[in-house]
């Protein structure tokens, strides 16, 4: 047999379909993500109604490399940072919200950090910095983070979160860290969030529009949908 037509060692778009999760996006139907959570309830309401769970985009793949190669930088600057002990990038965490619904969640990196744990939050945006409501949500994620940490770990140890956003706006890339204290109050709030959303689901009755801002809507996938259930104009980007 010729070299030519000899059947290739490798499947390389087979090896990178499968190491990128290509091939493997299931969601349970009673599945709550906390990413459903950070902003409107009616668009969580129609993810979690229709099972959505589209395939990853560029930007979820390449943020998922930085988690990735973020690991193995730190773990490589272990001589340097002596402080860090074990660093785990990517990990999921799951609570029961009742019998039936599930809140399920990834950290993008986990740090001991001598005797505490450090859960990271990494944002690459060009507006983060400038935009409150977009900060706002990433504290929300994070904080569910921590409330779900403490549920399944119930630690000793003390626990904080960091959101690092790496601020791509300009030609000189800035990096904030903001550390993120836990807040039970509004770990609860989140909690009875998705609740409100698992009965509107359970009754197929979209809740109250809520949209953090225009821009939460010029992206949403649902906007046709939407608009059929709402009675008035949410936002300029529902009329398109
Ligand atoms: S179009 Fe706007 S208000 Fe309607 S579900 Fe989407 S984000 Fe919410």
């Amino acid at each position: 047999m010729s070299r030519e037509n000899a059947a290739p060692k490798v499947d390389w778009a087979r090896v990178f379909k499968r190491i990128l999760f290509l091939d493997n996006h299931s969601r349970a139907r009673t599945d709550i993500y906390v990413t459903d959570l950070t902003g409107c309830a009616r668009k969580a309401y129609y993810n979690i109604l229709f099972c959505a769970n589209p395939p990853p985009t560029t930007h979820m793949i390449v943020g998922r490399l930085c988690h990735l190669g973020f690991q193995a930088l730190l773990a490589s600057y272990k001589d340097e940072f002596k402080e860090l002990r074990n660093v785990l990038a990517e990990v999921d965490m799951q609570v029961p919200l009742n019998d039936v619904w599930t809140l399920k969640g990834r950290v993008d990196l986990l740090v001991e950090v001598d005797d505490e744990v450090h859960l990271i939050e990494l944002k690459f945006s060009r507006s983060a910095a400038k935009n409150p409501d977009l900060k706002d949500m990433y504290v929300v994620q994070l904080n569910t983070y921590l409330g779900m940490f403490m549920q399944i770990q119930k630690p000793s140890v003390p626990v904080h979160g960091w959101l690092v956003i790496f601020d791509t706006g300009n030609t000189k890339l800035r990096i904030e860290a903001l550390r993120v204290e836990y807040n039970e109050a509004m770990y609860r709030e989140t909690v009875n969030k998705a609740l409100d959303i698992a009965r509107a689901v359970e009754e197929q009755e979209p809740p109250k529009p809520e949209p953090k801002a225009d821009w939460e809507c010029k992206y949403c996938p649902w906007r046709a949908l939407c608009r059929e259930q709402s009675d008035r104009t949410i936002t300029d980007y529902t009329q398109q």
